[in-house]
């Protein structure tokens, strides 16, 4: 019996988990370059084997505050722990962590093998155990098979995963990836992406992943920060973000969203009723909110939330009607854009289940929409 809760408590994620202990500590950091501040008291605890990804815009401090940890800045204020180690004193190349650069940091005239082997020979380890680590390595990128040639001889998602047989070979407890597959076309990033948590899983090693690119923060993540402006926004895991945003920025940096302004006329406990002039109805939130009475909020709900319809709907609430003014057809999905009489324009995703759609909607259909209370969120910042 034991075995089993003791099972159950450690299912959990440790960041769940209120008395585990983070691998990696960012307590209150900021840094400043001149009076400009790229990084703003951000504190942060990351967890052994997680994979967490740094998102946000270009500029928002992500490379900042990766280098910090790196060691390659210092903090202007604030105190980084890796391991439950201060590191205000520890220079980059003591720290038990690696950075996978870019691809095109590989040495031209080396093979493969040696490209991988180039950092444990500087720490003057034995022949053999150089071999077999390399060795072992490269096939868990599953490039052994590749190992004698030249970088110039493989693709660019091959040369990606050397870089990164590169990072790992040292064993550092914690990866940094800046962008790392920045350099791949879509296609490849995202098988790529699948490698990464996989290594990630089988080695056990923590990643901190930098990206501007949402969708693969979300493919990527155990949890995900988003960044602007030098502050951490959210963190949160990778459905949170999506379903919950904690403000405005991050339900329009994630996805698409729509964001309705309204009113609050009514603040229960556990559900909010909003009066709003864009749809002309009420709209009602299932989940409490504290706030003035009057206040005026945004509620956000996502295009593939919205349901359209041909004709009038029963409830007056959650609901809207409009005009289609826009159609795109995206293979998997369709993409409209409905203007209500307010002007409001709203996008609604559906996908497409059947192929023959003779009943299809089309440009100038006046449409009926609604939702459930529990698809949208208040947003009050
Ligand atoms: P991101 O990686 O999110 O694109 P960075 O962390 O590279 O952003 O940069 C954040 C901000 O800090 C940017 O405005 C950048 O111009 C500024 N910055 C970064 N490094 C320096 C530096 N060494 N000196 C002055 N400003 C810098
Ligand atoms: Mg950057």
């Amino acid at each position: 019996m034991s075995v089993i809760s003791t099972n159950q408590s450690t299912s959990l994620p440790s960041w769940r988990q209120a008395d585990s202990t983070p691998f990696l500590q960012i307590d209150n950091v900021s840094k400043q370059f001149g009076d400009f501040t790229a990084v703003n008291q951000v504190s942060l605890d990351v967890y052994q084997n997680e994979l967490f990804c740094l998102l946000g815009g270009s500029g928002s401090g992500k490379s900042t505050l990766l280098r910090m940890l790196a060691g390659f800045e210092q903090p202007s204020t604030g105190r980084i722990l890796i391991d439950g180690v201060d590191m205000s004193s520890i220079p980059p190349w003591q720290r038990p962590v690696n950075m996978m650069f870019q691809s095109y940091a590989l040495f031209p005239h080396l093979s493969v093998e040696a490209n991988v082997a180039f950092g444990l020979q500087r720490e003057r380890l034995g022949k053999n155990e150089i071999h077999r680590r390399v060795r072992e390595m490269l096939d868990m990128v599953q490039l052994g098979h590749l190992a004698k040639r030249k970088p110039h001889m493989l693709s660019g998602g091959q040369r990606q995963r050397v870089a990164l047989a590169r990072a790992l070979v040292k064993e550092p407890k914690l990866l940094l990836l800046d962008e790392p597959l920045g350099a791949l076309d879509k296609k490849l990033r995202e098988e790529t992406q699948f490698e990464l948590i996989r290594i990630q899983e089988e080695l056990g090693i923590t990643f901190v992943v930098v990206t501007h690119d949402q969708e693969e923060a979300m493919t990527l993540a155990t949890r995900i920060g988003v960044m602007n402006q030098g502050d951490i926004i959210q963190t949160a895991e990778p459905q949170e973000v999506y379903e919950y945003p904690s403000n405005r920025f991050v339900a329009q940096f994630i996805g698409n969203v729509n964001l309705f302004e309204g009113l609050v006329v009514e603040d229960e406990r556990d559900s909010v009723t909003i009066q709003c002039d864009e749809t002309q109805t009420l709209l009602q939130v299932n989940h409490g909110i504290s706030c003035a009475p009057n206040q005026s909020v945004s509620i956000a709900i996502r295009p593939e939330k919205i349901r359209l319809h041909r004709t009038p709907i029963d409830s007056k609430v959650n609901s809207a009607s409009g005009t289609i003014t826009d159609i795109a057809y995206m293979g998997s999905q369709s993409v409209y854009k409905v203007r209500l009489e307010s002007g409001k324009e709203v996008r609604i995703t559906q996908p497409n289940i059947i192929r023959d759609t003779s009943d299809r909607l089309t440009w100038d259909d006046f449409v009926y929409l609604d939702w459930d209370a529990d698809s949208s969120v208040v947003l009050t910042s």
